[in-house]
């Protein structure tokens, strides 16, 4: 079994659907696989953030009507208006190369 096929049964696990042999296989694989690990821990926290939101921070699964269509897609778009944020702040404050700095680098390549 790939890793991706591991992931969905993390998911299925979350989600409470997995037998207790598909459960035991499934902790096996990831005592001994740290990225399977790790996106278990990172799926678990997405949930934490979902049932949050749904202002149900001790759920013990995900509410199920604040997982379907609008939900995820706000997280989603929320998430990547974050990831953009952050690079547009970055480029401000670091600035790319422009003009001035390429010439300035052309010159002291050029005075070595
Ligand atoms: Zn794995």
């Amino acid at each position: 079994m790939s890793h991706e096929e591991w992931v969905k049964q993390i998911d299925l696990e979350l989600d409470g659907e997995l037998s207790l042999s598909e459960r035991a296989a499934l902790a096996r694989h990831l005592a001994g696989c740290r990225h399977c690990a790790e996106a278990r821990v990172s799926h678990l926290e997405l949930r934490v953030a979902f049932a949050r939101s749904a202002g149900e921070p001790h759920a013990r699964t995900v509410p199920r009507p604040q997982l379907s269509g609008s939900t995820l897609a706000f997280w989603m778009v929320l998430s990547l208006l974050a990831g953009a944020a952050a690079g547009w702040l970055g480029h401000i404050r670091w600035g790319g190369p422009g003009p001035d700095s390429l010439e300035s680098t052309r010159a002291t390549f050029l005075a070595q």
